[in-house]
């Protein structure tokens, strides 16, 4: 397989675009490739440049759950964007899709939409200070809520620690305020509450860790979180950008049966159009402008097409019900995988909640964040090569999570394991 094409672009991005991409994982830096440049998906596969077809396990991150070009959702948006592209005024569309968010997720009564996940968590977080009249918020080391100031804080190992800020530009007066805590750990999040409760506005988590490989939550931590949320007046926020109708129609919180009170939405919502999404009680979200004093808009916030992909992906997940057959197939691959893994006595975790999943290089059991970070990241950038290279397109870093699509078949999956096989012989 060659990619003679995409290196050529690759190198001609690079004089016009920072590292060459528009978000940094896609570089492929960690696993010290050139990245194929992807030309059209269908369905479970992509096709990059060179003519070279892929499996693909990204889903652009995340949100084609439905696979790449699903039919209904090309036709919707192709049908508004016909009729105009953005108005800034308020449509049809927006209630309807508030309406189908509301009726999915019992914890939310009011939602309003954005343009990203990033600007869902920052909402999220301004409202939760507001309502609460606090400032101090805690989040769990190796969580990922966007690339907002205040929530670029991965504090490693040395929990309960204030916030020292992981990237340039952020100044430690705008993370002084971000407690850290560990995942899976109540006793982590105890000790801050002990220390400073009555200032805490909000405690925010990933229900399912997405973003250092996949960690499901341990039995009793997201209950855990809740009690504690409640008897301290404690606004808990569950990003479920990722997790959102992906574990389950709904999210986390419907399989986990646990109500928080804001949850913030994105990736699958948005059907591969950029969207974000933050709700929850009535009361908390009467706080936002123009309701309420806590500020907050956006110019193509509620955008048609937007809208219109997304209610597709929302009505086609609801009426299709793929979840029992993505369970069924992620099993497969997932223990499938471990099987093979085993039989090359190769050191491995496999951690999968639903269609997300992660094989981890070590043999520690993953739970947080310290836990992730034991893999063996060399031995996966050989497997990863190695798959690249026979047409399966992984996420390009150990600490990424994978996911099915409800088009990959019981052939892509067999294809996908063949392929294990052979990787396994190389590193
Ligand atoms: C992807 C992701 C985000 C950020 O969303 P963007 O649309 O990339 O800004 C936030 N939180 C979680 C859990 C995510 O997976």
């Amino acid at each position: 397989m060659t990619r003679t094409t995409s290196k050529k672009l690759f190198d001609r991005a690079r004089k016009v675009i920072p590292g060459g991409v528009n978000s940094p994982v896609r570089a492929y830096g960690s696993v010290s490739l050139d990245p194929p440049f992807i030309i059209r998906g269908r369905g479970s596969k992509v096709y990059d440049v060179d003519g070279n077809e892929y499996i693909d396990y990204v889903g652009s991150w995340g949100p084609m759950i439905l696979g790449h070009a699903h039919p209904a959702i090309v036709e919707a948006v192709r049908d508004r964007v016909a009729r105009g592209a953005s108005f800034g005024a308020p449509t049809i569309l927006e209630i309807e899709m508030a309406e189908e968010i509301n009726a999915a997720l019992p914890s939310i009564e009011m939602v309003r939409m954005v343009n990203s996940g990033t600007e869902a968590t920052m909402s999220a977080i301004r409202l939760a200070r507001g309502y609460t009249k606090r400032k101090k918020i805690i989040k769990f080391a190796g969580c990922y809520h966007g690339h907002v100031d205040y929530l670029l804080v991965e504090a490693g190992s040395g929990a309960m620690t204030f916030g020292v800020p992981d990237s340039a530009g952020v100044p430690e007066e705008f993370t002084r305020n971000t407690l850290s805590a560990t995942y899976n750990d109540l006793n982590s999040i105890d000790t801050l509450i002990k220390d400073c409760g009555d200032e805490i506005a909000a405690i925010i988590v990933e229900p399912v860790a997405g973003n250092m490989g996949t960690i499901p939550p341990r039995p009793g931590f997201l209950q855990g979180l809740r009690e504690r949320c409640s008897k301290h007046g404690i606004v808990l926020i569950f990003d479920e950008v990722m997790t959102g109708f992906r574990v389950a129609y709904g999210g986390a919180q419907i399989l986990y049966d646990i109500k928080p009170d804001i949850t913030c939405l994105g990736k699958i919502i948005g059907g591969g159009l950029p969207v974000g999404a933050f709700g929850g009680k009535r009361e908390i979200m009467e706080c936002l402008s123009p309701l309420g004093s806590v500020y907050q808009a956006g110019t193509l916030s509620g955008n048609p097409l937007a809208m219109a992909a997304g209610l597709v992906t929302l009505r086609t997940l609801k009426n299709e019900n793929p979840y029992p057959k993505l369970e069924k197939n992620s099993a497969y691959l997932g223990d499938g995988i471990d099987a093979l893994l085993t039989e090359h006595n190769i050191p491995h975790v496999c951690n999968r909640v639903g269609s997300m999943l992660c094989t981890y290089f070590t043999n520690t059991p993953v739970d947080n964040y310290d836990d992730a970070k034991t893999a063996d990241c060399e031995r996966f950038t050989k497997y990863f090569t190695a798959m690249l290279n026979q047409g399966i397109y992984l996420a390009p870093s150990q600490f990424e999570a994978g996911f099915i699509s409800a088009a990959h078949s019981q052939d892509d999956l067999d294809r996908t394991l063949d392929a294990v096989k052979m990787a396994l012989e190389s590193i």
